[in-house]
């Protein structure tokens, strides 16, 4: 008789993100709206972009969509690494901005970041240890339980530290780290970094780097990714997205960087990369030629500063948002250089408390700090990726009851 994966059985039982979200949160807020018919609830929970997209990548959209729709431009399966264009602008107009090298050979396009960190952790030996930040982006811990790792240390990044850890005290083989951060909004500094890629090249660690939001850092001295850290590109996998920056998360497209230059035990240079991209070839064909298409014009100069108009407009959400909350009550973190705000209530609330108070007087339904990890009680974490004008209602409700 087939019998199950007893990993996936474990996440399952253990709740994973998507079921708290389903069995608690939604519920919540269901149960929420009933008894409270006549008012008007702000979906802030989500971390998904509700902006059009720009002119830009709609009509780079159009013409991709007429040349399939015609017999001599229509084009079927593409590059499985991504199309060597999109890899090219990627290497041209994202990286070089950071005065960063690299080839297009060291880029694998994929349908977002989220497979895209399911498919790194696939590279790494089972019995690996794992460093992750606590509160931590969820897939990361999820991918490798689903993988079978279970030797996991958590980095607690709390106010104490300004949400950014200091590198493990004992040494771990696979860290991750996301700056701009989900869901604490913290950055890191570029000391800070330096001080992960030297513990990683001290420990012959590997770091798996989530740069989705690095579009949103408006300080010059903040780098955008790991790879701005001298020495990184030995040490380092970099994750990226045009979901956050361009609006993609309906459209689909992602990136990893896997540097030539990055080894492993009993691996020379190059060879990962190498193993990276035979492991995709097996199981993965290539990402939409329509959405490379997009993120191609994205990438363009035009792309660009229209990108950038959308990514400023949701900061300004994200200001709304902070100075309306910040009160007696509730004290806000993040929110500068990403679209979350950290929300927490008074000392000794709960997450579900800080919920219940923004729900009842702002009418924002947010996601309870601790469906992120341990370190998250007491938080709750509100996404501005809204309109101005649902802040605004939200903020006027609040003000009025409060
Ligand atoms: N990484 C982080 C930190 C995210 O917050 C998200 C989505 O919210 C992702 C990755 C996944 O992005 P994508 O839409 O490219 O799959």
């Amino acid at each position: 008789m087939a019998t199950r994966n007893e990993n996936l059985n474990n996440l399952l039982t253990s709740s994973s993100f998507a079921d708290m979200v389903r069995n608690k949160l939604m519920k919540t807020i269901k149960e929420y709206r009933i008894s409270h018919p006549r008012q008007e609830i702000y979906m802030m929970a989500w971390g998904d972009t509700t902006h059009c997209l720009s002119p830009t990548i709609v009509e780079a959209l159009v013409d991709a969509s007429h040349q399939l729709g015609h017999p001599s431009t229509y084009t079927g399966y593409g590059e499985f690494e991504g199309s060597t264009e999109l890899r090219e602008s990627i290497c041209n107009s994202y990286y070089k901005d950071y005065d960063v090298e690299f080839n297009p050979d060291e880029i694998f396009v994929g349908d977002g970041a989220q497979s895209v960190t399911f498919d790194i952790q696939e590279l790494f030996g089972v019995d690996n240890s794992v460093a992750l930040q606590d509160p931590i982006y969820p897939p990361y811990l999820e991918a490798n339980l689903f993988t079978g790792r279970t030797e996991i240390v958590y980095l607690p990044c709390d106010e104490k530290n300004d949400f950014v850890p200091a590198p493990p005290d004992s040494r771990v083989d696979i860290i991750y780290l996301c700056f701009p951060n989900n869901p604490t909004g913290a950055v890191a500094t570029r000391s800070q970094l330096n001080a992960f890629v030297e513990y990683a090249k001290r420990n012959n660690s590997i770091i798996i780097f989530d740069a989705v939001y690095s579009a949103f850092i408006s300080e010059p001295d903040i780098p955008r990714s790991i790879y701005e850290i001298p020495g990184a590109n030995e040490c380092a996998i970099e994750i990226g997205s045009f979901s956050k920056m361009a609006g993609f998360t309906g459209l689909r497209l992602g990136w990893a960087v896997i540097p030539n230059a990055l080894t492993l035990e009993n691996t020379a240079m190059g060879e990962l990369t190498e193993m990276f991209r035979v492991a995709q070839s097996i199981k993965f064909w290539g990402a939409s030629s329509l959405a490379q298409q997009g993120g191609i014009a994205a990438l363009s100069k035009q792309g660009k500063q229209e990108c950038q108009k959308i990514v400023d407009f949701y900061m300004d959400s994200a200001k709304l948002l902070k100075n309306g909350l910040t009160s007696p009550d509730l004290t806000c973190f993040g929110g500068i250089h990403n679209p979350y705000i950290w929300v927490k209530g008074a000392d000794g609330q709960s997450s579900w408390d800080v919920f219940h108070y923004l729900l009842a007087n702002a009418g924002i339904a947010g996601i309870p700090g601790h469906f992120f990890g341990a370190s998250g009680e007491g938080f709750v974490r509100l996404s501005a990726l809204s309109h101005h004008e649902q802040i605004d209602k939200a903020m006027n409700q609040y003000k009025s009851l409060v």
